[in-house]
């Protein structure tokens, strides 16, 4: 089946008990015991399972083309317990340019639980990779500089080395890059973003494509830390789905044209966008998104951090927050939000580009880059 006929039956399972068409909430955090002690429905305890998070982990496996998926409270949860299953002395090689809130957990916590991480550029990893490396995570498009990584050509080197791979698959989703189907053993999802899609549920999840022993480590540390969604949460991120592939179509066309019109405009510097043919990978963007480029770009603004965040403080459409993936568009100036050990251009802006109609984003970030 095509992803737009599974976004909307692999996501939602008529009621047996009542015949309601949109599955139901199941709020219950305990189940009933059988006389024989046992639980023939599946369900015990809700930080072990519970009927929305089944059907979001197998709507999510269905969705990357996986064996099976769990799902988290958090994007951070889910990428926190694919290390945590790791173990002290593992090596693990990570994106120079990868979302902030990963790299810190890499670099405070994991560092200090004895793993060892190195944060490259993905152009030299054959020089990275040592014996007890165990894992390379990949993030692609990256944040904030929109960089694109050669899923397979890492996937190759990481099979002569036995080397578990990830990837970080948010800015994409799989109705434009599906990295299972590269050979990637893993994805991981903030499903806060593109995949709820509406700003409001945190999530995460993380897709393999074995059911293998790291999977079920990984899901030890699911149950055993308990970082998991609430029904609710999971009622919602699936009522999300259900209109995730024509969200994307939107959400490309629009981040392309005002990649188009921001690269042309006098007051911008440069543009991040892999779909711009000036992008210098976007050969390989081209190979690995399959339909579009994806919703998120980032652009220099002529000039310093000043001018840059006066851009961000006078558009009146694009909303100045953090986060991205919702209907709405939203403008941030990232190096601020990422704190004084960034590495992210004080000039930098990244938007989020939404659903509404092109032609009012472009007036209005027009109005701002001019004002
Ligand atoms: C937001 C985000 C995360 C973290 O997800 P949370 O739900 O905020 O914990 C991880 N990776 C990427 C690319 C993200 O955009």
């Amino acid at each position: 089946m095509k992803i737009e006929t599974l976004a909307i039956h692999a996501s939602n399972h008529p009621d047996s008990a009542t015949g309601a068409v949109t599955s139901p909430i199941n709020l219950s955090t305990t189940f009933l015991r059988d006389e024989d002690l046992g639980y023939s429905k599946g369900f015990m305890y809700t930080r072990h399972n519970n009927p929305n998070r089944q059907q979001l982990e197998s709507c999510m496996a269905a969705l990357e083309g996986g064996e099976a998926a769990l799902a988290f409270g958090s994007g951070s949860a889910a990428a926190f317990a694919v290390f945590q299953a790791l173990q002290p002395g593992d090596h693990i090689i990570a994106p120079d340019d990868m979302y902030h809130g990963l790299r810190t957990q890499l670099r405070y916590i994991f560092v200090e639980l004895k793993m060892w991480v190195t944060f490259i550029d993905f152009n030299e990893i054959e020089n990275h990779i040592r014996p007890n490396t165990r894992l390379i995570w990949m993030e692609t498009p990256s944040n904030p500089l929109m960089k694109i990584t050669d899923i397979a050509r890492v996937v190759e080197l990481a099979k002569q080395h036995d080397i578990i791979t990830a990837v970080d698959n948010t800015f994409a989703t799989p109705c434009i890059q599906r990295p299972l189907d590269m050979g990637v053993d893993l994805v991981m999802h903030a499903t806060t973003k593109y995949i709820n899609g509406h700003s409001d549920v945190l999530g995460g999840a993380i897709i393999a494509k074995k059911n293998d022993d790291f999977f079920g480590r990984i899901k030890m540390v699911q149950l055993l830390g308990g970082g998991v969604p609430s029904p609710f949460d999971c009622y919602l991120t699936l009522r999300g789905i259900k209109t995730l592939p024509y969200r994307m179509r939107g959400h490309c066309e629009n981040a392309m044209a005002l990649a188009k019109f921001l690269e042309q405009h006098p007051k911008v510097e440069k543009v991040y966008y892999p779909g711009l043919p000036s992008h210098p990978d976007h050969a390989v963007a081209a190979q690995q998104m399959k339909n579009g480029f994806g919703g998120m770009l980032s652009f220099q603004v002529k000039g310093e951090a000043k001018e840059a965040i006066k851009v961000a403080n006078t558009t009146k459409l694009f909303m100045q927050a953090t986060s991205l993936g919702g209907v709405e568009s939203l403008i941030e100036h990232r190096a601020s939000q990422e704190g004084p050990d960034t590495k992210t251009p004080q000039n930098l802006l990244r938007v989020s580009v939404g659903l509404e109609h092109i032609d009012d984003l472009i007036a209005d970030i027009d109005q701002a880059l001019l004002a």
